[in-house]
């Protein structure tokens, strides 16, 4: 049975163990003979790391790390997260998934597939560890880059690395799981060395049906598993139907608006203007806007204004303008809500006009469309406020609404800026800006790990705006001197600790909670408890050595 770093014996043959440990596992011989200690451990790693030049061949080096030594990789990880998470998420992930079946040289998560239909409770009997939380996609929209098929497998592993990587949670606890349901990818299909079923993608109805019967069996094998959806083409119909039943959340749509309103919160606390003096105008009314400005509307709403008043400060703009009740077309049904009554007849079609009409507090981009934030609009945005907040949030940078650099540029160093893609710090007045990355890697970890914790039967909506809202908190004084929006990702095991702490009271207020032994616990004192639940790989040389000592103490006592 092979199921690699999900097994606790890979980590086993780690040189960092004692001679005793050795003895006891039956390692003894089996590796060099010096005891090290793990900075010298983790130079080693950056040295062979640093030796391979291309990001992809640092991920497989990486991948075999953890496939051989999950503790040294995780210390790894954790000590080095900055330069580490690029290397083992976006944007390398991204390659690794191009290239699965090439690369591909063990197992590392289960595969389902159509054909298993009727049998998946007796394949998820074959993984041998206790599951608490599941990352599942279709490979249908892998990022930015389409239907991969079972390549996407790539994504649940990097994404379950960052679960354990910046929540804590345990490395056996986790199951990347690839729904290999056919792949529209025809030249996938016709690859020789592509290793998903070579069938047209099953219809959305076989999905549906398929899924159930998924969401069953492993809450029969594990009940209150946590499941994240991810990079599904089509992820509503699984989230509606699934959300009051199981306890389950997607990160696309819920981690992305919680991650895009935390930003927004400490943005407008910067700006000085009160919610009920903000005017958003959103560049893009796909199911990414319009789900980040319902975000926001909640914001507003706790802020004091009525959900009408809230409502009334969105100005969304698609293909065809403004979006109005009179223009005329058929509005999508998700565009009905921020669909505007008060501009008398007129039509505004471009961006530039609505911008001119609305004069905005805010702009927001999730279009698709790279550099539509002109130097007009962003000069303007600039002498209208004192502080403009401006998300160019389309992925990836070249598709970016403007660039950090010039949000700096025209609007003279004012603008709260956070984007979808990294960009570089820029130099303005002498002074080095820093551009905030709406990362989800923020939230989705403490989400995961607040669920788990507080055994929370479903993830409520209330829990998702905690995370925001906790997130929105978690900034250093230095880092809110410095108008930063998100925190330093080097704290994120913090940060985490905070978002599972804000998503743990948000699970008690709603009553969804199961665990009873953190009903009446104060802050200080969860606080601690979240922190003792935490893996830390590097606690874990000295854990195993004291858990060996005493077995061997209560054999001889
Ligand atoms: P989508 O459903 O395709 O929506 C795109 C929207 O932009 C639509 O409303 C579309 O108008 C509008 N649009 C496209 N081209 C336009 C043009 N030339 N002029 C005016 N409007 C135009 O896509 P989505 O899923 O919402 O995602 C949008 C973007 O958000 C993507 O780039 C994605 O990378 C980004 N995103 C970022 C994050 C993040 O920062 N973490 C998370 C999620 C998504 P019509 O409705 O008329 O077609
Ligand atoms: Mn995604």
């Amino acid at each position: 049975m092979s199921t690699s770093d999900r097994t606790p014996e890979t980590g086993h043959y780690d040189t960092s163990h004692s001679i005793a440990v050795r003895r006891f596992h039956r390692t003894h011989g089996m590796l060099p003979p010096a005891v090290e200690n793990q900075d010298v451990q983790l130079s080693r790693c950056l040295q062979q790391l640093s030796r391979r030049e291309k990001s992809i061949d640092k991920y497989i080096y990486l991948s075999g790390l953890r496939n051989t030594n999950v503790h040294l990789f995780y210390r790894l990880v954790t000590k080095h997260m900055t330069d580490i998470a690029p290397l083992i998420y976006t944007p390398t992930v991204g390659d690794a998934c191009l290239q699965w079946s090439h690369n591909y040289v063990q197992p590392e998560g289960l595969y389902l597939s159509y054909s298993d239909k009727g049998h998946i409770a007796s394949i998820l009997n074959n993984w041998p560890q206790h599951v608490e939380i599941t990352v599942v996609t279709d490979g249908s929209r892998i990022l930015g880059l389409g239907d991969l098929g079972i390549n996407g497998m790539g994504i649940p592993v990097g994404k379950l690395a960052l679960y354990i990587g910046c929540a804590g949670i345990r490395p056996e606890a986790t199951l990347p799981l690839m729904l290999d349901l056919g792949t529209g990818n025809k030249e996938l299909r016709d690859d020789p060395l592509y290793m998903g079923s070579r069938r047209e993608k099953v219809s959305a109805q076989e999905e549906l049906e398929f899924m159930d019967e998924v969401m069953i069996a492993l809450n029969e094998k594990w009940p209150g598993i946590v499941v994240q959806f991810e990079d599904f083409k089509n992820p509503f119909p699984a989230l509606e139907r699934y959300q009051q039943k199981y306890t389950c959340f997607n990160d696309d749509i819920q981690g992305t608006g919680a991650v895009v309103l935390a930003g927004i919160i400490n943005a407008v606390k910067k700006s000085g203007v009160p919610a009920k003096g903000q005017r958003a105008v959103f560049m893009g009314a796909g199911s990414a806007g319009v789900g980040v400005a319902k975000q926001i509307v909640q914001f507003f709403v706790q802020e004091g204004l009525t959900e009408r008043q809230a409502r009334e400060c969105f100005w969304l703009v698609d293909t065809k303008g403004l979006v109005t009740d009179d223009r005329g077309d058929n509005l999508a049904e998700h565009k009905k809500y921020f669909s505007r009554n008060d501009n008398a007849g007129k039509q505004y079609k471009t961006l530039a006009e609505v911008v001119d009409h609305v004069k905005p507090t805010i702009l927001m981009g999730l279009s698709t469309i790279g550099g539509v934030f002109t130097p007009e609009i962003l000069t303007k945005m600039g002498g209208w406020n004192k502080r403009p907040i401006i998300f160019p949030l389309s992925n990836p940078s070249a598709n970016s609404e403007c660039t950090f650099e010039d949000a700096v540029k025209y609007t003279d160093g004012t603008a709260l800026f956070a984007s979808g893609s990294p960009f570089p710090s820029v130099v303005h007045d002498g002074k080095t800006l820093q551009p905030g990355q709406g990362n989800n890697m923020y939230v989705f970890p403490g989400i995961g790990l607040g669920t788990i914790l507080s055994k929370a039967t479903v993830v409520t909506q209330s829990m998702i705006y905690a995370s925001a809202n906790a997130l929105s908190t978690a900034l250093s004084p230095s880092e809110v001197a410095e108008d930063w929006l998100y925190p330093e990702i080097a704290r994120i095991r913090d940060v985490s600790v905070i978002v599972s702490m804000g998503v743990i009271r948000a699970a008690q207020e709603a009553g969804v909670d199961r665990e009873t032994r953190i009903k009446d616990m104060k802050d200080e004192e969860l606080e601690k408890w979240v922190r003792s639940k935490m893996y830390d790989p590097h606690g874990e040389t000295q854990r195993v050595e004291q858990e060996v000592h005493s077995f061997i103490e209560d054999v001889a006592g």
